[in-house]
Parts: C-alpha cells; sequence; structure tokens
C-alpha cells in the first residue's frame, strides 16, 4: 500500500532531508585523494547526530555502516572502511539516509575524486540527468512506470544501461515503502502518482552492461563485467501541481 503523507509527516520528512542534504555536503568536500571511506562514514554521521537525527542505513539488514560509498565498478552498497582509499580519477557514490523523528530521508550522489577522465564524466553526467529526465514525470495523475521509462530512454540514448536488479522506493517512516520504482519499463503502467507520496527516484547507471554481481560481503554489489557504475537519488513528495525535491539544500542547482 502506498501511504499519503499528511502534512505534519511532509514537513518532518522535509527536514530528513535537509540533514541529508547537510551531510551530503560534507562528505563532498571532505573528498579527496587519501581519504579511506570509513573517514567518509564518520563525516556523514557527525553531521545526521549533531542534526538530532539517525542513520537510516545503520544496523539496517546489518549494514554496519551510515553511508554506503561504491567506488568505480561498485554499483551500490559499498561498506565504509578504513582498507579503502581514494586516489585520483576515481569515481565515488555516496547514498546517505536520515531519520528523523520516525521519518527518513534518502539521497545518493556520485563525486569525482580529482580529475576524472572523459567516459568517467560523462557517465556521471548522464547519471544525474536521468534522475532529472524521471522527475519530470513525478506528477499528480502520472503513472509511476512514465518515471521509470522516462530513466531508462534518456540512459539508453546516451548508450549507458540501467541496472534492473535494484529499484527506487516509496519512503517514510520506513525506508523503503511501496512502491517499488523500476528504472525500466514501459510507460502507463502501475499505481497513479497523487499528492501526498513520497518516493525514492534513484537510476542505477552502468558504463557497461546491466548485469550486476553480489560479492561475498553479501553488500558490495559490482557490475559483473567491472564495467564502471554511477547512482544518483533524491526523495520527493508528490504536490498537487508537480514534486518537491525533499533532499536539496535551498539555492543549490543539485543536491548539494
Ligand atoms: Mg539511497
Ligand atoms: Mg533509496
Amino acid at each position: 500500500m502506498i501511504t499519503i503523507k499528511s502534512e505534519r509527516e511532509i514537513s518532518l520528512m522535509k527536514q530528513a532531508g535537509f540533514i541529508v542534504a547537510l551531510a551530503h555536503k560534507a562528505v563532498k568536500e571532505a573528498i579527496k585523494p587519501g581519504v579511506s571511506t570509513l573517514y567518509l562514514d564518520q563525516v556523514a554521521e557527525k553531521v545526521i547526530k549533531e542534526n538530532n537525527a539517525t542513520p537510516s542505513f545503520k544496523g539496517y539488514g546489518g549494514f554496519p555502516g551510515s553511508i554506503c560509498a561504491s567506488i568505480n565498478n561498485v554499483v551500490v552498497h559499498g561498506i565504509p572502511s578504513e582498507k579503502k582509499i581514494l586516489k585520483e580519477g576515481d569515481i565515488i557514490a555516496i547514498d546517505i539516509g536520515a531519520c528523523y523523528q520516525g521519518y527518513h530521508g534518502d539521497s545518493a550522489m556520485t563525486h569525482a575524486v580529482g580529475k576524472i577522465n572523459e567516459n568517467r564524466q560523462r557517465l556521471l553526467e548522464v547519471t544525474q540527468a536521468a534522475l532529472y529526465e524521471g522527475l519530470k514525470f513525478a506528477q499528480p495523475n502520472n503513472h509511476l512506470s512514465d518515471v521509470s521509462h522516462a530513466i531508462e530512454k534518456y540512459v539508453l540514448e546516451n548508450k549507458f544501461n540501467v541496472v534492473k536488479e535494484f529499484t527506487g522506493h516509496g519512503i517514510g517512516k520506513a525506508l523503503h515503502e511501496d512502491p517499488y520504482i523500476p528504472n525500466f519499463g514501459e510507460a502507463g503502467h502501475g499505481p497513479v502518482l497523487k499528492e501526498g507520496m513520497a518516493l525514492a527516484i534513484e537510476p542505477m547507471v552502468n558504463a557497461g552492461g546491466s548485469r550486476v554481481k553480489i560479492l561475498q560481503d553479501n553488500w558490495t554489489t559490482v557490475t559483473l563485467d567491472r564495467s564502471d557504475s554511477a547512482h544518483f537519488e533524491h526523495t520527493v513528495v508528490i504536490t498537487k501541481t508537480g514534486h518537491i525535491i525533499l533532499t536539496k539544500l535551498e539555492g543549490s542547482e543539485f543536491g548539494v
């Protein structure tokens, strides 16, 4: 069942989303060659706790980190580690969730570490733009799969592939609620979007094939062909006339 959020719930989700965006800003500023992903985890967790929230991911299904930190061919769910050190030219997807007074915000961004090559730059740009292509359809009276279709269409036009094993999701009192939001499919299917629905929309895009594989730690998900992968996500709420992005700092064009 897809829950409809009340005004009070939406205002709490705005605060949760704001805290997620603050944590992203701090992590972005900390990213540089030589830094470990565990350090980035600590930076995010500090911001979340200072703002009277808790990291949504820590302990979720046994996940050990406050963030997911996924380098290069890691698609999602990279476990923060002092052994994972950023190098010049890497790309790193940071996924952050925060729970404020019982409500969650969830957002991901992929960053360049220093100077990156053109292919990686294009992957980041296309994945970010795919999120916004999907968001164009996050409006009342559209079908959910209009969002999914727009994301896949844009990605395929740009000669990359979407990941199919993981999806976006509803969000609110739980980090993951109904509905699942695939990043592919035909338009015109699934539930009709309504004012008050809160959705986490999150394209995961591979430079190579769409297939992925989960490593032995049961979390780290890599591309099967070991090509690069990028991930962007925002939590949004459907309004009367469109949507509001909750995980964004005022005045910034995207994310942080
Ligand atoms: Mg996320
Ligand atoms: Mg999510």
